[in-house]
């Protein structure tokens, strides 16, 4: 191939600057698997990464997009050989190693997982980090012991892509879910993926109280600050919030009063550097569990050209649900 498309973010002007460019393939870094990359998504860290608004690029030039899918071009790694179907998520892709807006990606095997029986390359991207870090939320649920019978499911930032994949999810696996969102306008689209209830973003914005009436047992949050901590002292004796997101602030103002007095639990979850194990298992459970419906109800589909406004605009909440990017 020699050269190809892809985005690249440059350092210059004491900032960045981004742009769709030519890309010499002997400029791609280190890795034991050359991949024909087909698809990929934007996920609000690639936005924070497009528009340089938090430090996520580590490396210039660099070619941004933390997941992609794709076939095998070539491989002197055990696991992999020319023509598998695989998909990448995380692991510094698009942070400190060149990442996915490219028709080329050169990255370690390990890295690697084989797309799973039943979904496309582009179906995996319309999952992509936001819905398997949805996942990992739901597992962390689960693993915590926490049962459709206990209560409510609380899902903040709904209308976004973690949102709406966890939404989805707990649905299908019996759970009322509470949905809460900016958007009342959604609230149809959400009621589309599962939904039971809506509640508006500001209900949960205010001055966090030590502890609140109890209101759900679980909880998927991607928004953290005064929301995650508003989560926290609404949640029912004993139940768990697993933590993924920062859309509305990196902070957390709370009290130890839930985790002392109600046994509450804050499960961290990071897609990033997630062990393989832990990776297939949500794939699998993606592959399975996930309304493929549902999937393509909250799918829309971009070319490599509006990736870097569409990363504008998830920074600015205007996105719902999942962005496929087609590539090549
Ligand atoms: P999206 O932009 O698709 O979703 C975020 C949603 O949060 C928005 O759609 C909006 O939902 C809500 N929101 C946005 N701004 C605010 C605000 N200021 N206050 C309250 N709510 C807000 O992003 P993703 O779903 O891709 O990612 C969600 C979060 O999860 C991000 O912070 C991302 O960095 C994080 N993340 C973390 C991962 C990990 O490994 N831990 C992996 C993937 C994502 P609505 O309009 O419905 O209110």
């Amino acid at each position: 191939m020699g050269a190809f498309k892809a985005i690249v973010v440059e350092k210059g002007g004491g900032g960045q600057s981004v742009a769709v460019r030519d890309f010499d393939e002997n400029d791609l870094m280190e890795g034991d698997v050359t991949v024909r990359v087909t698809h990929s998504t934007v996920n609000y860290k690639d936005g924070l990464a497009l528009t340089g608004k938090a430090p996520v690029v580590r490396r210039f030039p660099m070619i941004p997009g933390i997941d992609f899918a794709g076939t095998v071009e070539s491989s002197s790694h055990p696991d992999f050989k020319p023509g598998d179907a695989v998909l990448l998520n995380g692991w510094g892709t698009g942070e400190t190693h060149l990442g996915a807006y490219a028709e080329k990606s050169r990255v370690k095997g390990d890295w690697l997982v084989r797309l799973p029986d039943g979904l496309s390359a582009a179906q995996a991207m319309a999952i992509g980090t936001a819905g398997y870090t949805a996942m990992l939320a739901v597992i962390a649920l689960e693993r915590h012991g926490l049962r459709p019978g206990d209560g409510p499911a609380i899902v903040t930032g709904a209308a976004g892509g973690v949102g709406s994949v966890a939404t989805s999810l707990l649905a299908k696996g019996g759970w009322h879910v509470i949905a809460s969102t900016g958007r009342p306008q959604e609230g149809d689209y959400l009621k589309t993926l599962g939904a039971a209830e809506i509640v508006e973003r500001s209900e949960l914005a205010a001055t966090p109280r030590p502890l609140a009436k109890e209101r759900w047992a679980a909880g998927v949050d991607s928004v953290g600050s005064t929301t995650l901590a508003n989560l926290l002292s609404m949640t029912k004796y004993r139940g768990a919030i697993a933590a993924c997101g920062l859309a509305g602030g990196m902070d957390l103002p709370t009290s130890v009063a839930p985790f002392i007095l109600r046994g509450v639990s804050l499960l961290g979850i990071d897609s990033v550097m997630a062990p393989k194990a832990v990776r297939l298992e949500a794939w699998q459970r993606l592959a399975r569990d996930l309304d493929q419906d549902k999937l393509a109800a909250m799918t829309s589909t971009i070319g490599l050209d509006q990736v870097i406004e569409t990363g504008k605009a998830i920074l600015d909440g205007k996105i719902r649900g999942r962005v496929v990017v087609e590539i090549g």
